[in-house]
């Protein structure tokens, strides 16, 4: 089994999430006392969210490319961000190390190709929503990503970074999630990726009347698989 290096934090309520999902994984398909190989690089949320405000995409990406490089030193063998949004800056972060490096988008398009799914809606952070890097990711992998409208962006962005990131979870937003959801069914969406790792956390397949794709738990499936030695 090859170490996974983890480069989370962002938030930490998410990476909780791939920690516990990762290790009960590698028990299930090990079973007896196996758990999984893991190097963490957790880093301090307020200093990420502080750059993406400022839009300052250079210092993240140096950031996140120096604590790659920790992981790497520290012996994982494959590197994941535990982060959709920062992914933006993933071309920074695999330049800086030798490991491979494992894109959710492109984890995120495979599963939905294998649904024999086309168009999604994606939801995420207004960056994720907004910015081509995500939406292109999965267009190369002949995905198109439809958004929700600049309301619902808001309202999406803004239970993201005020109540998931710091483990709330209520019912007026899973409420508020789902009426998006269905506008973007109805706008053709024949399948939904939670393209922000702490999406998951408030909705589930229970609140969308189409498949929907979990990043965090897709990504965590996948980069188990690689390190127990799946293609
Ligand atoms: N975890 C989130 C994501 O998957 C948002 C937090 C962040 O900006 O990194 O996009």
């Amino acid at each position: 089994m090859q170490t996974i290096g983890v480069l989370g934090g962002m938030s930490w309520e998410s990476s909780l999430e791939w920690y516990r999902l990762a290790n009960e994984r590698v028990r299930e398909r090990l079973g007896g006392h196996h758990s999984a190989k893991i190097v963490l690089d957790s880093v301090d949320f307020a200093e990420v969210e502080a750059m993406q405000v400022r839009g300052d995409w250079d210092a993240a990406g140096d950031l996140l490319a120096d604590r790659a490089r920790a992981l790497e030193s520290a012996g994982a063998e494959l590197l994941v961000l535990c982060t959709n949004t920062m992914h933006l800056v993933a071309e920074r972060i695999q330049d800086a190390v030798g490991i491979p490096f494992l894109h959710i988008g492109d984890v995120a398009a495979e599963a939905v190709r294998r649904a024999g799914v086309s168009t999604v809606g994606l939801l995420g952070t207004a960056f994720t929503m907004e910015q081509p890097f995500y939406r292109d990711r999965l267009a190369e992998h002949g995905i198109r990503a439809l958004v929700p409208d600049a309301d619902d962006r808001l309202a999406v962005h803004t239970i993201i970074y005020d109540e998931l990131v710091h483990g709330e979870i209520r019912e007026e937003s899973r409420e508020r999630y789902r009426e998006v959801i269905d506008r973007l069914v109805a706008q053709g969406a024949e399948g939904v990726i939670l393209g922000c790792t702490e999406i998951e956390l408030l909705v589930s397949s229970a609140d969308a009347p189409v498949p929907v794709f979990p990043t965090t738990a897709l990504h965590v499936a996948a980069a188990v698989d690689r390190a127990l030695g799946d293609v």
